[in-house]
């Protein structure tokens, strides 16, 4: 009898232990297949860019160009890729930095409300000849978070200059309030909207919805990545919901500092 249980004991062990090692093999699996795919997409980020470098310097040097005005405009489309290429380089180190275990941040009591509408009045300045409108609501006294002012205002930036990219007139709305010990941020818009069934990967590296027209606004598809990876470094959470042709609104949530935090 005492054998018979032995074995049986054993038994189980060694089909848990090959479980494990079955789960590992696959997640070692995703893990190789998501590795894979991202340098697919980092390739493909740069060559587009580079593409356009090379294309466009070789009509210059081949004095391909019509006159004066169409010299300006190959020269104007290197140095706009040029940007891009930078600002994929700089949205990559920072999203490699914040995926490291020891980001560096700040911490101190900030209120987010005043955060918010300093993001916002930069934004505002900034939304050349669209025809759109800003409506903001703030609710008074406001407790603060513990945060970093700096990534905070960041995640403000980044959302509402999605909002103004992806608007092409209507009203984008902020609204800042507190509920349930917790303080909670808006952003809303009138904008086209993402698919029910695209709106779980737009955090994703890289994932766009309309690809070409993304890639017109300059966006270098990081974005959203970013501001998660900023909002859960700052102990929050970020939801979206969207209608298609009703627009999208990103909900912000962070816990209230507690007394005597800092
Ligand atoms: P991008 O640099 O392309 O804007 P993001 O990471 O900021 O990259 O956003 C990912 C994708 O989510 C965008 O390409 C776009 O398709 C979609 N998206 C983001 N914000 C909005 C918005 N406010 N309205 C509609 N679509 C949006």
């Amino acid at each position: 009898d005492l054998d018979a249980e032995v074995s049986v004991t054993t038994r189980d062990e060694v089909g848990s232990l090959a479980h494990s090692m079955n789960e590992l093999a696959q997640e070692l699996k995703r893990y190789r297949g998501s590795r894979r795919e991202f340098f697919s997409n980092v390739s493909h980020e740069f060559r587009t860019p580079l593409s356009y470098i090379q294309g466009y310097s070789h009509a210059l040097m081949n004095n391909f160009h019509q006159d004066e005005n169409q010299r300006q405009q190959f020269i104007h489309v290197i140095h706009e890729e040029a940007n891009r290429m930078n600002r994929l380089i700089d949205d990559l180190s920072e999203l490699s930095r914040m995926e490291e275990e020891r980001f560096p941040l700040e911490l101190e009591l900030v209120n987010l409300a005043y955060i918010a509408e300093k993001a916002e009045e930069k934004i505002r300045h900034n939304i050349e000849d669209k025809a759109i409108t800003f409506h903001t609501e703030i609710e008074e006294e406001i407790p603060d978070i513990v945060a970093d002012s700096f990534r905070l205002e960041q995640i403000f930036m980044n959302l509402l200059q999605n909002a103004v990219w992806y608007t092409e007139n209507g009203s984008i709305r902020l609204k800042i309030w507190a509920e349930d010990g917790k303080v909670k941020g808006m952003v809303s818009d009138t904008g086209p909207g993402i698919e029910p069934e695209e709106l779980p990967y737009i955090f994703e590296r890289f994932y766009r919805v309309e690809k070409s027209r993304a890639r017109d606004f300059g966006g270098t598809g990081l974005g959203l990545a970013i501001v998660k990876q900023l909002t859960e470094l700052q102990y929050g959470t970020i939801d979206v919901e969207s209608r298609k042709g009703r627009g999208t609104t990103f909900t912000l949530c962070f816990p209230e500092a507690r007394e005597g935090e800092e």
